[in-house]
């Protein structure tokens, strides 16, 4: 979707660095079990720095050879989509702070942040708008299942408007003939 706004940035930088942020949820869970569930990768400090070099290295080293093996693309094009330039760099940072940001308004309490002010302090407001009586886990619930609709519609809106031959290449490597430094006329 943000590389459709503008086709200079990376499919697949954007995909990595969107997904990012998540991976520490299970690290948290099994090194500071009951504390809390996302906090560095959660954080803008930990996004411009630890997230954005993380999806910069899974773009490089992971995505060709999943991508190509799964969606049956060839591995030296989507290899070629991984090349680590300032551009790639910058869509991996732009999808982990987007990935943050969207969390906000549906997560009971935001790292953003971290560690100047207390993550329990920032309670995203769509949680608080469900939170019959104060009860932050019922809005925190609804919020959740809210917006898991709302993905679901919206993945398959994007499927069923790229459907067709090379569907795969557009969703994973984006636009592949609009090479750095060009721009497509409008
Ligand atoms: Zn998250």
């Amino acid at each position: 979707m943000l590389s459709k706004t503008n086709r200079r940035l990376s499919l697949p930088g954007l995909t990595v660095g969107s997904v990012i942020p998540d991976i520490e949820i299970p690290l948290m869970w099994i090194f500071f079990p009951g504390v809390y569930d996302h906090l560095l990768l959660h954080s803008l400090i930990g996004v411009v720095t630890v997230g954005t070099a993380l999806a910069v290295i899974v773009t490089k080293l992971l995505y060709p050879p999943i991508i190509s093996f799964f969606f049956c693309l060839e591995y030296n094009e989507v290899k070629e989509a991984c090349r680590i330039t300032p551009i790639l760099i910058l869509s991996c940072m732009l999808g982990a702070l987007f990935h943050v940001l969207v969390d906000i308004p549906m997560h009971p309490f935001n790292p953003v942040f971290w560690p100047w002010i207390d993550p329990r302090e920032i309670v995203g407001p769509v949680v608080l708008f469900f939170a019959e009586g104060g009860n932050i886990a019922l809005g925190f619930t609804i919020a959740n299942t809210l917006f898991t609709a709302v993905m679901t519609v919206l993945g398959s809106i994007i499927l069923a408007m790229n459907f067709g031959d090379g569907i795969w290449k557009r969703l994973w490597i984006g636009n592949s003939d609009i090479s750095e430094g060009q721009y497509e006329p409008a």
